[in-house]
């Protein structure tokens, strides 16, 4: 028998593991779990057993469906779903830490993780340095006696620079460090960070996941052992999903794969015609043959989505402008849904560049758009 490819696979869990029509009266969709609590039989009152669900800040049904599947989908022993992304990001690293602890950090990560990171944690004794990562040893340099843990991004989402995930574990595991990668520009379909020996691979599930715009969700995966420890800081600090979220979570999962193959298609055009264009300067998009690190996107992404930026020839005040006269582009920090947005951010030399999420308006609504606000630029 010819053996399945990983993304054959992928789309067979989204639509059909951990379920089982018989459990739910033939329900093609499994019920929301919507209690906070299970009673347990009497007889545990003299034998107590361990029972698989007692109460809802510790594990709920749906939730544990929806981490079923990214665990199988991330190659992972085990998932854990949370509030939200931060939720998500804030207990993996709380708990892997304790005070005198030492955190080496991409520069470039989202910036409440990095916010976290340099404000909160350092009231508790935990200190942090930031590295660019585009090299490993940017990490290698900046290990100390006292480091834990290394917390990457890959691609982040501001320039998209990759970091190299199976150096980086290498290094980490000589030294006992634990590694974190956000992974939630490629999503669990176009990247694997586990299988590249990443401890912990973590999303906010707000973004890709969910998939419509509609919920906040957070997840992470990683080795039992690993998840063991994360699902105590989730318990004590009660930053498990809800229900209903992790419902609308695996509903999202069914159409991931339809959906990452709609946006990776548009960006892709978008991306080669912002090339061409005399207004724009750089673009920066690991999809793109001109991107700069071509060896590791290739070792470690298998596909790219919908969220990518460029800069504009004279700079930050023309990246704005660009990005004013935008019509279907609305302006808003997220992406990750079926809408196209635009954001400005800054690049490495503190330059605004333009960040847009090419969502499912045709791509030629959405290239007109952008080339009659960029023509604007070379024509004043
Ligand atoms: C949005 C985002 C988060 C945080 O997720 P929330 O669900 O909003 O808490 C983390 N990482 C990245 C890369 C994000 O874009």
């Amino acid at each position: 028998m010819e053996s399945k490819t990983p993304f054959q696979e992928d789309t067979e869990i989204l639509t059909h593991f951990g379920e089982n029509y018989a459990d739910h009266l033939g329900a093609v969709v499994p019920p929301i779990y919507m209690n906070s609590l299970h009673v347990v039989p009497k007889e545990n009152l003299y034998d107590p057993q361990p029972v698989p669900f007692i109460y809802g800040r510790v594990s709920n049904p749906t939730a544990d469906l929806f981490e079923r599947k990214i665990a199988a989908l991330e190659r992972a022993e085990k998932a854990l779903s949370f509030a939200s992304g931060m939720a998500a990001i804030s207990s993996c690293i709380l708990a892997n830490v304790q005070q005198g602890d030492h955190i080496v950090a991409l520069d470039f990560s989202y910036s409440p993780t990095r916010e976290f990171i340099k404000n909160d944690l350092p009231k508790f004794g935990i200190e942090n340095t930031f590295v660019s990562g585009k090299d490993v040893s940017n990490f290698a340099n900046a290990i100390r006696p006292n480091t834990k843990l290394f917390y990457l991004e890959s691609p982040a989402t501001g320039i998209f620079y990759l970091q190299d995930l199976r150096a980086i574990a290498e290094l980490a595991k000589k030294h006992n460090i634990v590694t974190i990668v956000d992974n939630s520009w490629a999503t669990p379909i176009f990247q694997k960070p586990i299988t590249f020996g990443i401890d912990i691979s973590l999303h906010t599930a707000s973004k890709y996941i969910g998939g419509h715009s509609d919920l906040i969700a957070g997840v992470a995966s990683g080795s039992a052992a690993m998840m063991e420890k994360v699902h105590h800081i989730r318990m004590n600090y009660g930053g498990i999903l809800g229900p209903m979220e992790a419902w609308l979570c695996i509903r999202g999962l069914r159409t991931l794969t339809v959906r990452l193959k709609a946006h990776q298609e548009a960006a892709l055009e978008i991306a080669n015609r912002l090339l061409k264009h005399p207004a724009v300067r750089e673009v920066y998009y690991p999809g793109l043959p001109s991107f700069p690190q071509q060896e590791l996107v290739k070792a470690q992404l298998t596909g790219f989505t919908g969220l990518l930026s460029f800069a504009v020839h004279g700079g930050s005040e023309q990246a704005k402008a660009v990005a004013s006269r935008l019509q279907w582009f609305n302006l808003g920090p997220s992406w990750g849904g079926f809408e196209s947005m635009v954001n400005l951010l800054e690049n490495e030399d503190g330059e605004h560049v333009v960040r847009i999420h090419v969502g499912f308006e045709d791509v030629e609504t959405l290239w007109a758009d952008l080339k009659g606000s960029l023509d604007r630029e070379i024509n004043q």
